[in-house]
């Protein structure tokens, strides 16, 4: 599991996640392969869909006016999956992107936390440690097996370049 930075109190507050304005959405989470074959064996959950480009497919929200993760109670604002959640929803709000052949970590200044936080010495010392938790060879071996988690967000900011093999740029 990755440590977070946002804390948990506030993302139970904030109705931003796990929303989507589409049902088509590049913002829902992509998974990684074994993360899709542990959610097609898991017959305790909410119904949903995996795209062939590996996303989870939202499904339009039964208490609201957008669409949002099949496996979001947007009443409580809990993950049905959240001890078990894809990479991808672990990382948020950062992101890994691929800007001009460069394999970027970057942020999400959307979430309300990070745009106050982003240039504290708490969002320096935590960008160092997601630095060095995806440039350790056993991530490395993950992002270049399941290059179809490197994407490319736009109106995300730069925070570091990632160390990673050049066959997955
Ligand atoms: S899997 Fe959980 S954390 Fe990820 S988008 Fe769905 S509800 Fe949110």
């Amino acid at each position: 599991m990755i440590k977070q930075f946002v804390p948990q109190e506030f993302c139970l507050k904030c109705q931003g996640c796990c929303r989507f304005k589409e049902a088509n959405s590049v913002w829902s989470p992509c998974l990684l392969d074994e993360e899709v074959q542990g959610l097609l064996d898991r017959t305790d959950l909410p119904a949903a869909s995996i795209s062939i480009d590996r996303r989870i497919q939202p499904v339009v929200n039964p208490h609201g006016a957008e669409f949002i993760c099949p496996f979001l109670n947007s009443l409580d604002n809990k993950c049905a999956i959240y001890a078990g959640r894809p990479f991808e929803c672990q990382l948020y709000p950062f992101l890994i992107n691929l800007r001009n052949d460069k394999v970027l970590l970057t942020v999400d200044l959307n979430c309300p936390y990070v745009y106050e936080n982003i240039n504290s010495q708490e969002a320096k010392d935590y960008i160092a440690y997601l630095c060095d938790f995806l440039n350790s060879p056993q991530q490395l071996k993950i992002l270049k097996d399941n290059p179809q988690i490197i994407q490319a967000y736009e109106e995300v900011r730069e925070v570091a370049e990632l160390r990673l093999p050049h066959e997955i740029k």
